[in-house]
């Protein structure tokens, strides 16, 4: 049975093509097969992400009725993800209309053990349809009360939909004492945190490079909270596996090392 999953958010910038990007390699990693749909249309970013070049035919034209999404797929070699990219161009973008989207997902249904849907910020136009085309949601946020407040407005619209939610991903975690504990994040979503990712210069290392994180740098703090994601939805245990301690003159030339290539 095909599970759909969306990543969905109230604010932007949060982190949800990163998550669906990466959830969807540690899914396929675990012999898993994964369709990855960019369903955000007005910024879509997910063939960005994986270096995938230009596709002709995108999720758009399938929208616009003259093609479909199975022709719409493309495999990304490295993963073995089949990807279905949404158009950049902004005359594509302008003429969205997500009214065939549920449809649309409806024929991929049979062809993968997951379809992970990167969503439309909450509250944006189409939301709602892309929420309505998903059986399960995970809401991403920040630890800031604005974008929290904003998740909140997202689990409303998931609800609404009447579709399940799996919990709340805190990103870009910092540790600072202005950020919310997942404790108030969880009193205020009123739904659990399942995974909590820390601020990693990886992931801008990974996105620069054109790799998925859990790729690139598969030991880094966030690759090994996307990877307990991803053993988590799919109930596979998870044994994390830690990177070598390294001793305190490797840890200075490591440091000396990446400044350089930093510089
Ligand atoms: P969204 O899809 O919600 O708009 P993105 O996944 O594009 O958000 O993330 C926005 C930016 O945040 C990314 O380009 C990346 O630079 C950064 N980012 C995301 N997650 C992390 C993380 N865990 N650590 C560091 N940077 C991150
Ligand atoms: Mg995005």
């Amino acid at each position: 049975m095909t599970r759909i999953i969306g990543i969905t958010s109230g604010k932007g910038g949060v982190g949800k093509t990163t998550t669906s990007v990466n959830l969807a390699t540690v899914l396929a990693s675990l012999g898993k097969s994964v369709i990855l749909v960019d369903a955000n249309l007005s910024t879509p970013n997910v063939g960005l992400h994986l270096g995938m070049p230009l596709s002709k035919v995108t999720l758009h034209d399938v929208l616009e009725g003259s093609a479909f999404i199975t022709e719409a797929i493309s495999i990304h070699p490295t993963t073995g993800i089949r990807v279905v990219p949404a158009g950049l161009s902004l005359e594509n973008i302008l003429k969205t209309n997500y009214a065939k989207l549920e449809d649309s997902i409806v024929e991929l249904l049979g062809y993968s053990d997951f379809i992970i849907i990167d969503c439309p910020a909450g509250l944006e136009s189409g939301s709602r349809r892309v929420i309505d085309a998903c059986d399960e949601v995970l809401l991403v946020t920040i630890p800031e009360l604005p974008a929290v407040t904003d998740a909140l407005k997202a689990k409303k619209v998931a609800e609404v939909s009447g579709t399940h939610i799996l919990g709340t991903i805190v990103n870009r975690i910092n540790g600072l004492n202005s950020e919310l504990s997942t404790h108030e994040i969880e009193q205020m979503i009123e739904t659990p945190v399942v995974v909590k990712i820390p601020e990693d210069m990886n992931v801008h290392k990974a996105i620069a490079s054109k790799y998925p994180a859990v790729m690139y740098a598969p030991l880094s703090k966030a690759s090994r909270e996307w990877k307990r994601l991803g053993h988590l939805i799919t109930g596979i245990e998870y044994i994390e596996e830690l990177p070598e301690k390294r001793s305190a003159l490797k840890r200075i030339i490591h440091r000396l090392l990446n400044k350089k290539q930093d510089d």
